[in-house]
């Protein structure tokens, strides 16, 4: 996840996260990345550390690992929205659940 705030204008933040759309899976040269139901992971036995899928995740939230060089991403755990003091997130089915406000 990625907060970005954007001020002074138009004065708000910004949440990026992961939304399962795969293009970092395609972009791996050595198909470590898996789907497996609905949710892309890494297989970091296959992984050879060359960040192209960093490059190219258009949320910009597939991190590297400082211990390791290993890339990581979202794999839907929910720890965010337990932690979350405000319950901005939640866990939902709908694909935003923002819309029509
Ligand atoms: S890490 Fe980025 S590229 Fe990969 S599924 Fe998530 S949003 Fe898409
Ligand atoms: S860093 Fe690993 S998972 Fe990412 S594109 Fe390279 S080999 Fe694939």
């Amino acid at each position: 996840m990625r907060i970005e705030g954007l001020f002074p204008s138009p004065g708000h933040y910004q949440i990026h996260f992961c939304d399962q759309c795969g293009i970092c899976a395609e972009v791996c040269p050595v198909e470590a990345i898996e789907l497996k139901d609905g949710i892309y992971r890494i297989n970091e036995e296959e992984c050879i550390a060359c960040h192209e899928c960093v490059e190219a995740c258009p949320q910009s939230v597939m991190i590297i690992k400082g211990e390791d060089d290993m890339p990581a991403k979202c794999v839907l755990c929910g720890e965010c929205a337990a932690v979350c003091p405000r319950e901005a997130i939640i866990i939902s089915k709908e694909k935003n659940i923002a819309e029509g406000k």
